[in-house]
């Protein structure tokens, strides 16, 4: 077809491809063997009740450090793990690490906290997930409650009837259900009533800009509205103020998460972290 356009475009398009192509090969093949070479791994950043600023729990964030390029952004190779697979396999990976993170901290005397994990679409096609988070919970002797796995509002849309009944099954497991970013995806708040949800999350944009933006203080304030009335807890990221921390704490938000309180981090710098907030919490 692209022949039908003339010799030389043809030949323009294909070099321009083939270099884009050869790259995201590149780097998908380097991130194949990024887990089993060390390159990855998971940052925790805290999860904080807004009503006295205790530690509630930590979200789990990969990264990926490159032996040439350094930190590489989820935002550049999550879409490529996606798009390959290799999402699933990592994925599950992921789960893992949390599951053997929240043995350390249970054996180090931390109180329970609820530890969450992202979970993309392709992972949860399957009944491996399943299987996968019972066989490391049972490892790991993780509690119900202690694992929290993030959704997004299209992956309990598509395919619901399957996705339903994988959500239970996890559900059964112990494992709590957010839905992250609320608010970007489909309008359809149906599926509310019909998955086994626990939570909602209010998307950074709209928290970002409620001081300035009456529309998006007028969502922030009417999703923690709705997540109550259907029996939800709630929690604002991309906290990146104290005037917005008032704000959300004083609408009844549950929890707050976001630069202002701390950056995602190593599990050694989180517990430094913990330590110095103590005397502040007593
Ligand atoms: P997310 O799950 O919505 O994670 C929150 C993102 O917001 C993180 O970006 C976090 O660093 C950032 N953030 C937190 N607080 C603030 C704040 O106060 N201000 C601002 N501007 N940003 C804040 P990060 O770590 O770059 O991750 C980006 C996305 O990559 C995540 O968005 C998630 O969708 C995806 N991701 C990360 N780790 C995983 C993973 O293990 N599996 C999957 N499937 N996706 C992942
Ligand atoms: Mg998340
Ligand atoms: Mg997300
Ligand atoms: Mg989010």
């Amino acid at each position: 077809q692209a022949k039908a356009n003339g010799k030389d475009n043809a030949q323009f398009f294909t070099v321009g491809m083939t270099e884009r192509a050869q790259a995201r090969l590149q780097m998908l093949g380097q991130l194949r063997h990024a887990a089993e070479q060390g390159q990855l791994h998971l940052h925790w950043q805290p999860r904080v009740r807004a009503r006295d600023g205790s530690l509630a729990g930590v979200e789990g964030l990969l990264r990926w450090v490159h032996p040439e390029m350094g930190q590489v952004s989820p935002a550049q190779f999550i879409p490529l793990a996606e798009d390959s697979g290799l999402i699933v396999p990592m994925g599950d990976w992921v789960v893992e690490q949390a599951c053997a993170q929240i043995a350390r901290w249970r054996d180090a005397g931390w109180p329970s906290l609820s530890v969450s994990i992202n979970l993309s679409a392709r992972q949860l096609q399957g009944d491996e997930l399943i299987d996968v988070v019972r066989d490391s919970m049972a490892r790991h002797g993780v509690l119900p409650g202690e694992l929290e796995l993030e959704l997004t509002e299209s992956m309990v849309m598509v395919d619901a009837e399957a996705n339903l009944q994988r959500l239970h099954a996890l559900r059964a497991l112990g494992v709590t259900l957010a839905i992250d970013d609320f608010g970007t995806g489909y309008s359809s708040l149906a599926y509310l009533n019909r998955f086994p949800i626990d939570k909602l999350k209010i998307d950074r944009s709209f928290v970002h800009d409620m001081l300035d933006d009456p529309t998006d203080r007028a969502i922030t304030m009417a999703i923690i509205g709705l997540g109550h009335t259907l029996g939800l807890k709630v929690v604002a990221e991309g906290v990146e103020l104290a005037s917005e921390a008032t704000v959300l704490r004083d609408a009844g938000c549950d929890e707050l998460q976001g630069f202002l309180y701390a950056r995602p981090m190593a599990a050694d710098e989180l517990a430094a972290w913990r330590e110095a907030r103590q005397p502040a919490l007593s």
